[in-house]
């Protein structure tokens, strides 16, 4: 009984398949077909990577809108959505400990591009020394994300090499049209007012490129639990500058930061977008406009 159902839908299945084929619909399906397969760990690097690789790519994320991906818990389908990638792009530096693992359930032979390689990480200075993994944050080194996912996509589909290419090479104009900016409009920032309160550490690298002291209730990774001490500490921080914002991120727990907020009568400034992008299809869906969010909430928060 079951190979007759079988047999019936399989007979279906290549009906349709044969009428729907009109000469675009194949050539749509062949395209389909062909287009490799991606999957990266961040809304960031999926957003790069679909820059660069537009339709000829089929992207896919781990860690969705909105989830924090350093307290993620694999979810049961994650290794068979890696098993049938061409293409695994990561961040490294320590941001997904979970990813070995994961790849290992995949099956283990997987392309695994690490895209932050060639550049170099700053330690956490209030933990244990660990790599600092949020150097997307400095949009000079999203440039290096860029060219790391480029050869990515080469190595794994060498027959659209340039048409990847013209896609990175607009891409690095808008990444360079977009630093500049940043420089620009964080003037408007009296100098002694630049000073980011965030929930955890995830914006040191932009504060050293765009000239921004930067404190945090968490250090690195929201995995480390905060201390009483940790929160007085950063309490007088705020008193001592006259701070009037801090800043809540849309994939961290706002509460404690919400009760430094209202202890120190500074404002909550505004929602940072830090390790996730805003929903996929709206402005903050892609890093440039969450960036440009977070630029813009920044500078109408402290100016
Ligand atoms: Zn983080």
């Amino acid at each position: 009984m079951k190979t007759k159902i079988l047999n019936f839908f399989t007979v279906i299945m290549i009906s349709v398949f044969i009428f729907s084929c009109g000469n675009g619909d194949k050539q749509k399906d062949d395209e389909k077909r062909n287009r490799i397969r991606v999957i990266s760990t961040i809304t960031i690097i999926d957003d790069i990577a679909k820059q660069i690789g537009k339709d000829k790519i089929e992207n896919f994320v781990i860690c969705e809108t909105g989830t924090d991906p350093h307290t993620y818990k694999p979810k049961p389908g994650d290794p068979k959505k890696v098993s049938e990638s061409d293409l695994v792009f990561i961040n490294g530096f320590g941001l997904e400990h979970w990813i070995e693992e994961m790849v290992r359930n995949a099956g283990g032979n997987k392309k695994v591009i690490t895209v932050t390689q060639g550049l170099s990480a700053i330690t956490d200075d209030q933990g244990y020394g660990d790599p600092d993994p949020h150097l997307w944050f400095n949009v000079e080194y999203a440039k290096t994300y860029a060219q790391n996912i480029l050869e990515g996509l080469i190595l794994a589909d060498n027959n659209n090499k340039d048409y990847y290419k013209e896609n990175y090479n607009n891409y690095i104009k808008e990444l360079d049209s977009l630093h500049n900016w940043i420089l620009e409009n964080v003037k408007q920032i009296p100098e002694s007012q630049r000073i980011l309160i965030t929930s955890h550490d995830a914006f040191r690298y932009f504060g050293l490129a765009y000239g921004f002291e930067v404190r945090a209730l968490q250090g690195i990774s929201t995995e480390a639990k905060v201390q009483t001490d940790d929160v007085r500490k950063l309490i007088d921080f705020i008193k001592e500058k006259g701070l009037k914002s801090v800043f809540i991120e849309t994939s961290v727990n706002p509460k404690l930061l919400e009760q430094i907020s209202s202890e120190t009568g500074a404002k909550v400034g505004g929602t940072l977008y830090s390790d996730s992008l805003g929903d996929p299809g709206t402005e903050t869906g892609t890093y440039i406009g969450a960036v440009k969010h977070n630029v813009n909430t920044i500078i109408n928060a402290l100016k």
